[in-house]
């Protein structure tokens, strides 16, 4: 566990740094701030093999220095009323993106090995994804009960980047977490504390169904390399919120139209179905748009009735409105209508053309007659 412990302190913390580590029982907090990893596992050890810690935890972002003060390189064991805990205004910096990717189980208990694989097997098609949007590798663990993927970024601690890391676990949620599998929207909070990868985390009971585990990093790239603000600006530009998908063109905006309705009157197959940015958001089972791929299709009716459809993926206009197109596959009859439409109105345009010309020319004509009336004179019989 040793090796484990360092490994993970090294990655996640970097040398030198401050790092909060909070142990968590029934009934006590412990909780300690270290800038000597080595006194850090030296104190970590002990109380991971203490039967009552449920699990052992680090802030993952960059705390202020200051606050080793509190304990410096010690645990306090069974923290009282006035012991304060790393709170979001005492991190500096961000300095990860945590997705935390878990079986759905009741709760209070760790998970089956085949829930332990679902969770592995969503983080890969997660990382899949995200590699296709040119993120660099991130480092990927076994918290013990699921998966964790782990970008490096860099962003001060402000609304924005707190608002930016929100949207991205949102948008992974309203993606890929279905009703076995839930990628976590809640660790957007800047001093989130994080499984400290090496100790086993310990819920209800082990039981050889749901037996408990050792946490792990399974696998981390030599460089970790920063993911940008524009890639993350992408990441969540995939799935537009009721704000942006106004702003795109040929959204429907008719209160009347029920989506849900529209998809099971024409078959479109839905995978599952959630609540999103006041509306809800269908996952579809195929993708409509690319014989390529199958999944990363969605459609989304907000709550002021307006309709969108797009894919998450950048070969099918990675979340640009598509919903026109769509509504046509299933409903030729509508389409043929448009293109009728759209020639009239061309043909039109033409006619009002044409109809201008005339009246610019029988002016002209008129001119040309008042300016000359003797011949006009001459002309009346
Ligand atoms: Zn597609």
């Amino acid at each position: 566990m040793d090796g484990l412990l360092r490994e993970a302190i090294a990655r996640i913390a970097g040398p030198g740094n401050v790092v909060e580590v909070r142990v968590l029982t029934d009934q006590f907090t412990h909780s300690g701030y270290f800038s000597d990893h080595d006194a850090l596992v030296r104190s970590v050890e002990p109380l991971d093999t203490d039967g009552s810690v449920h699990g052992i935890y680090i802030t993952l972002n960059e705390v202020n220095p200051a606050l080793l003060s509190r304990r410096a390189n010690r645990i306090k064991m069974r923290l009282g009323k006035k012991d304060s805990t790393t709170s979001d205004a005492d991190i500096l910096r961000r300095r990860w993106l945590p997705i935390d990717i878990d079986p759905l189980r009741p709760s209070g208990v760790s998970s089956t090995e085949e829930e332990h694989g679902l969770a592995l097997a969503k983080a890969d098609e997660i990382a899949r994804w995200i590699a296709g949007l040119g993120f660099p590798d991130p480092v990927r663990a076994d918290s013990g009960n699921g998966t964790h993927l782990l970008y490096r970024i860099d962003l001060p601690n402000d609304e924005a980047a707190t608002a930016l890391v929100k949207a991205c676990l949102t948008t992974l949620s309203a993606f890929f977490s279905d009703e076995r599998v839930n990628v976590d929207t809640a660790n957007f909070n800047a001093a989130r504390i994080w499984k400290l990868y090496g100790t086993v985390s310990r819920k209800g009971d082990n039981t050889p169904e749901r037996p408990y585990r050792r946490s792990r990093i399974l696998s981390a790239p030599e460089v970790l390399e920063v993911v940008s603000v524009e890639m993350l600006r992408d990441l969540v530009a995939r799935l537009p919120t009721e704000q942006q998908a106004q702003q795109q063109p040929s959204t429907t905006k008719d209160k009347r139209f029920d989506l849900h309705h529209w998809l099971s009157d024409h078959g479109v197959g839905v995978r599952s179905e959630k609540p999103y940015s006041g509306g809800t958001l269908y996952i579809l089972d195929q993708c409509p748009f690319s014989s390529a791929h199958k999944d990363g299709a969605f459609a989304i009716q907000f709550g002021n009735g307006a309709v969108f459809a797009g894919c998450k993926h950048t070969s099918c206009g990675g979340g640009t409105q598509r919903w026109q197109e769509l509504r046509e596959q299933f409903e030729p009859d509508r389409a043929a209508k448009r293109k009728d439409w759209e020639q009239k109105q061309k043909g039109y345009r033409k006619d009002r053309a044409t109809a201008h010309r005339l009246v610019l020319l029988q002016h002209l004509q008129d001119r040309e007659r008042l300016r000359q009336p003797g011949q006009e004179l001459h002309r009346a019989p």
